[in-house]
């Protein structure tokens, strides 16, 4: 049967693009029509759901580009990690996957696990046996031998180990291939974070090899040097880029490097957690500052930003991705861009732009109707009212009580 939900306001997802009085109109999994309810209810026909939210806005599916959901949040996600067997990991796979569901985040990239859970589960809910988001997913990040994050299994050496690792997850069908590219900082006795793990020629050889099985390239990098490396190489996304100089202990920022970033267009994944203001506290407002002033410094150069929260690190919860969105309010962003940032940009980045974060004719039905205007109060964001991933129901208190049939 058709649904029709109307609402106070509708984003369609693009900054600057608002809908008063908006409706939307679904068929199944799919959008049919998006605009002013007068115009919109018109087309709906006599057999359709209706429901309807006085006070609250409709918005695409938010997107996290960054979770790990083998690791659970907790106050040791790594220790957990090692002692739980792949069956009880994948539950609580599920449970994270269904969290982040339930709080809006209607797809999810998950960039690291092992032998391929993230893909069974993504799978599981595709085939419907299980409610719950879309997940893209990246299988066992390659790194060098006791590298950072080698616990998820993709430990290589050498170029035929790189490409034989690459076509393993390729074969059990990975959407994405990741390459920590530096060091990191939750491996113990691994590279520190501004060191580079792979030369310039072995991120080619890695980029070429996903080229040839069809998938882009999330190069991990904290590092100056891996973030050159990657660039040059012609990754997707960057994760973290935090252009620390070689030897740490400061920022390195390269303009013709950003510049060439932007012009390829690769994206830069942030993926800061929730509670980033704890982490500026900790750096004193001067480091803090600095840090505002690199993610100006890449906006400016045209490079896109792209939200991830790096969930299931330490106290990084799956369900708390508005406290991590206001990141970019603090740097001086709009709501209205950061909503863009979340569903459009997002999108586009991770290969599903064509069908995913906005709503527009033809689109899935992945939507998220919040209690008041988030263009206004970010925080809107987190009142939930009710959540769709592909037309079925994930979650809020509206369609019960609010729907009725005609
Ligand atoms: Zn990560």
């Amino acid at each position: 049967m058709r649904q029709l939900i109307t609402a106070a306001q509708l984003l369609p997802g693009p900054a600057g693009q608002q809908i008063e009085d908006g409706a939307l109109l679904l068929e199944e999994d799919t959008i049919v029509a998006v605009g002013p309810r007068i115009d919109v209810e018109a087309h709906a026909g006599e057999r359709v759901r209706r429901s309807h939210f006085p006070n609250h806005t409709i918005l695409p599916g938010l997107i996290n580009c960054h979770v790990h959901l083998a690791l659970d949040a907790g106050s040791d996600p790594l220790e957990n990690y090692l002692a739980t067997d792949d069956d009880d990991l994948l539950l609580g796979m599920t449970g994270r996957a269904q969290q982040a569901a339930r709080s809006g985040i209607t797809t999810l990239r998950d960039l690291g696990d092992r032998r391929g859970l993230a893909f069974r589960l993504r799978d599981a809910i595709a085939r419907g046996d299980l409610r719950g988001p879309r997940i893209l997913a990246a299988g066992s990040p390659l790194t060098i031998p006791r590298g950072h994050c080698h616990f998820f299994g993709g430990e290589v050496s050498g170029e035929r180990e790189i490409r034989q690792h690459i076509h393993d997850m390729a074969e059990r069908g990975a959407d994405v291939i990741k390459v920590m590219a530096s060091g990191g900082h939750i491996t113990p006795d691994s590279p520190p974070m501004w060191a580079t793990q792979f030369s310039a020629d072995e991120l080619r050889i890695i980029a070429e090899e996903a080229a040839n099985v069809g998938l882009p390239v999330a190069a991990h990098a904290h590092g100056s040097d891996a973030i050159a490396a990657a660039v040059d190489a012609g990754v997707s996304t960057i994760e973290h880029c935090t252009w620390l100089q070689n030897g740490g202990g400061g920022y390195d920022q390269r303009d013709d490097v950003a510049k060439r970033m932007a012009s390829q267009g690769i994206y830069a994944c942030i993926a800061w957690p929730p509670d980033w203001r704890g982490f500026m506290d900790r750096l004193g407002p001067e480091r803090a500052e600095k840090i505002v002033e690199r993610f100006l410094w890449m906006d400016e150069l045209g490079i896109r930003l792209i939200p991830g929260t790096d969930a299931g690190l330490r106290d990084t919860r799956f369900d708390d991705y508005v406290n991590a969105l206001e990141l970019y309010a603090h740097v001086g962003f709009s709501n209205g861009r950061i909503i863009e940032m979340a569903t459009v940009t997002s999108a586009e980045a991770l290969g599903v732009g064509d069908s995913v974060g906005q709503l527009l004719p033809g689109y899935s039905a992945d939507i998220v109707v919040v209690e008041g205007d988030p263009l206004l109060n970010l925080s809107s964001l987190s009142q939930i009212e009710l959540v769709l991933v592909k037309g079925e129901y994930m979650a809020g208190s509206g369609t019960a009580s609010k729907s009725f049939d005609a």
